[in-house]
């Protein structure tokens, strides 16, 4: 298996025709100006490996990328990067991560917390009450003290919602349509109020809502060099939610662009239920006097291509600014990249919320928890991040 995907990633790593279109759109180079932290840096550094001398450097322009895919919309030749740089991660000449202590941690929090709601949340309780908690943690592992600046709200209220619940419409629209709702983790953790507002607009959109029994599918560990974990997650959350027999619906652009690359679920971003305009929801809803600024998820824009079906939705209730906006630039987030590579991540993420801070509005709409967390950390208690789904729900 593993040599027929060296096969492939060969064969992607030609169809590289070394233009250097990418270099403009990729935001490691953008605050670098460094090529090897650039998709051709990158797609160079994967091919000649064998020959680079710098290990560490080889490791730091591979670590540094955000997965975005920002590379990807501008390519000319189609070049898939993100199977080449989720293998690179994974091909154990390239990885020095499974090994020492930092590997120990690393290989168990994706194994046992990022599995398990229960965990993260009694990791973030632990957190929200005893601030000393990660000072402590921050003395032994020297990236953890980055999590200060990126704590999201941990003291918001948290309303759990009872797996194999079904919440039921009574909208006159798509009478007995059932769908599921996948809770993930981090969104249902630290966002949990997403969900509730994703139930509501959902049902009066005339959808039954069932909540399943899934557990994390596998994207953050699959994007983050643990590809034997992340497909071994995919692969388990897959088979049960086959066995629901019902489209799964999300609300989290990473999770939803990952299990759509394969194809072998009916997944939807849930904007592709509500936008639809059939929905007399929408059209007795009056336009508000308030002004946002949306900042689309790089897996929304890149992977799904629904970004502006956000925005289209958005424009018609609120004033919505994009001028002079890089919209298309990550924030910095990309799962646990903040955490994981602190200084990279800090650099984009300062970047956009100068762009973000030149507009008037002080209320950012992003449908992605990785965003809301390192945009409200960036820009400060000053700036409210939500997500769209929360606005439009405040709507009805
Ligand atoms: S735009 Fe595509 S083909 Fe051109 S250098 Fe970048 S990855 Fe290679
Ligand atoms: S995925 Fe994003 S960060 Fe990585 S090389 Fe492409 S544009 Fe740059």
């Amino acid at each position: 298996m593993k040599e027929n995907l060296k096969e492939h990633i060969d064969e992607i790593l030609k169809s590289c025709i070394h233009c250097g279109m990418c270099l403009p759109a990729c935001p490691t180079y953008q605050v670098t100006g460094n090529e090897g932290y650039s998709p051709r840096g990158r797609i160079y550094t994967i091919a000649n490996q064998d020959t680079l001398i710098n290990q560490k450097q080889i490791f730091d322009y591979l670590d540094t990328c955000l997965s975005c895919s920002a590379c990807e919309t501008v390519c000319p030749s189609a070049v898939q990067y993100q199977n080449i740089i989720d293998y690179a991660r994974y091909d154990l000449k390239l990885s020095r991560k499974n090994k020492g202590l930092w590997a120990f941690v690393r290989k168990y929090i994706f194994a046992n917390f990022l599995t398990d709601r229960s965990k993260l949340t009694k990791l973030k309780n632990l957190l929200a009450n005893f601030d000393w908690l990660s000072n402590i943690a921050g003395l032994v592992f020297p990236k953890i003290k980055l999590l200060n600046k990126l704590k999201p709200n941990l003291k918001a209220p948290y309303k759990s919602i009872d797996i194999g619940r079904r919440f039921r419409s009574t909208a006159s629209v798509n009478k007995s349509k059932t769908v599921a709702l996948m809770l993930g983790c981090v969104m249902d953790t630290f966002y949990n109020q997403v969900h509730h507002d994703s139930i509501k607009l959902l049902n009066a959109c005339g959808y039954d809502v069932l909540i399943p029994n899934l557990d994390c599918c596998g994207a953050l560990a699959c994007h983050s060099g643990e590809f034997d974990l992340g497909l071994k997650q995919r692969h388990d959350f897959v088979a049960k939610a086959k066995a629901l027999k019902i489209p799964l619906v999300v609300n989290s652009a990473g999770c939803g662009a990952f299990l759509k690359e394969q194809n072998d679920i009916e997944v939807l971003d849930i904007i592709e239920l509500i936008s639809d305009p059939i929905y007399d929801i929408w059209h007795h809803l009056p336009k508000q006097d308030l002004q946002i600024v949306y900042h689309p998820a790089c897996h929304l824009n890149h992977k799904q291509g629904l970004s502006s079906k956000y925005l289209q939705l958005l424009e018609r209730f609120f004033k919505v600014d994009t001028s002079s906006l890089n919209a298309d630039t990550c924030c910095g987030s990309a799962g646990i990249y903040n955490i994981l590579e602190p200084d990279m991540a800090f650099k984009i993420g300062e970047k956009k919320a100068m762009e973000l801070s030149v507009f008037e509005s002080c209320i950012v709409a992003s449908a992605n928890p990785g965003c809301i967390n390192q945009l409200q950390a960036h820009l400060g208690s000053a700036y409210e991040v939500v997500h769209p789904i929360s606005l439009l729900a405040n709507l009805l």
